[in-house]
């Protein structure tokens, strides 16, 4: 591409002003991309909100699983994962600087692995310390849910109750076409033993609809699985080819319209969960963590433990630390009225 001056990879990413400035000395085109296969782990953490008050930290990078329709496994490499004795130091700093939530994130969280400590080593590690901060999973695959990850996530106080799951079928045929490694029966007795646990908890789940051979009966087995979850939410995607992924050159394409029209079923039925879960809540207290504030209107913004994002209507900004609220309704917009306690 003539436009295109130059190219850097994954791992020169954080190098980019020093490049820049290399780069622009030579006249010449450059093209900087380490080799995916000898990836070291690259630190980072960012804040998520003008609030500071919750940051995400990246302890895990690259996949190789091979889902059908990915194509991270191309882009990011084999797994790696932050060296475990570094944790202690890295929440300690992100505790200092004033945060008071991280989400641990990653490409496949978890698949941490650093010398033989697994994610729920770190699971046990947050829960048996106490770092002044509370802890958030971004996402888990459902073949990587275990009984020790459902018990520190149901009974630990600085793991914030909220799993979200990429679930992507309710249907077999269409999991074991993607290349997913687990079935819906398992993630169903999964999510039925954490919310037997902890009814609180809020699950949200991805889908994807339209994928190549996804039959109306799949669709309406994932719709039907899906309804008699007790789960909270959604992310609904609509399946769209990429380049070099084996699902990209399956039969028995999807029409893009019934493919749509799918990705709005499920919406529809995301905003029914959402209320229910709402529903349920009212009346409830929940440790808060206060993010945005509007001065014109008195309102705090914020969310709980078990993601409810909350509207609190107070005078003044509340300090970037945990907050003891109530439920106490649902407004017209579908958002969640708080007070403090
Ligand atoms: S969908 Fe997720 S688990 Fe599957 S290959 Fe992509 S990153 Fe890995």
């Amino acid at each position: 591409m003539p436009e295109v001056n130059a190219v850097y990879g994954i791992k020169e990413k954080f190098q980019i002003p020093e490049l820049l400035e290399a780069d622009f000395q030579k006249s010449n085109k450059s093209i900087e991309v380490s080799e995916l296969t000898s990836l070291n782990f690259d630190f980072a953490y960012s804040a998520d909100n003008s609030a500071r008050s919750r940051c995400f930290l990246k302890i895990q990078d690259g996949c190789n699983y091979r889902c059908s329709y990915c194509t991270i496994p191309n882009a990011r490499g084999n797994p790696r994962s932050i060296p475990f004795e570094q944790l202690p130091e890295i929440f300690r700093d992100v505790s200092e600087k004033g945060f008071r939530e991280i989400v641990l994130s990653g490409i496949n969280l978890g698949e941490y692995n650093s010398n033989n400590y697994f994610f729920e080593d770190v699971l046990r590690f947050i829960a048996e310390n106490d770092f002044g901060l509370r802890f958030r999973i971004s996402s888990i695959e459902p073949n990587l849910i275990n009984d020790k990850i459902i018990n520190y996530v149901c009974n630990s106080n600085s793991i914030c109750k909220h799993l979200h799951i990429p679930l992507q079928s309710g249907s077999d045929i269409i999991l074991r076409l993607m290349k997913r490694r687990y079935t819906s029966e398992k993630l169903y007795n999964d999510i039925l033993s954490i919310k037997s646990m902890n009814a609180d908890i809020c699950i949200g789940l991805d889908v994807i609809t339209g994928f190549p051979g996804e039959t109306e009966l799949d669709f309406q087995q994932t719709y039907n699985f899906i309804e008699n979850l007790p789960v909270s939410y959604l992310h609904v995607f609509t399946y769209s080819e990429r380049r070099n992924t084996p699902a990209a050159d399956f039969p028995e394409k999807i029409p893009m319209k019934v493919r749509k029209e799918r990705t709005s079923i499920l919406k529809q039925l995301s905003n029914n969960k959402l209320l229910a879960f709402y529903q349920t809540q009212i009346g409830k207290t929940h440790e808060l963590l206060p993010e945005k504030y509007s001065d014109t209107e008195k309102v705090q913004f914020g969310h709980t433990s078990n993601y409810l994002n909350c509207k609190i209507k107070t005078d003044r900004k509340l300090d970037n630390s945990f907050h003891l609220v109530q439920i106490n309704e649902i407004d017209s917009d579908n958002k969640i009225i708080a007070t403090l306690i």
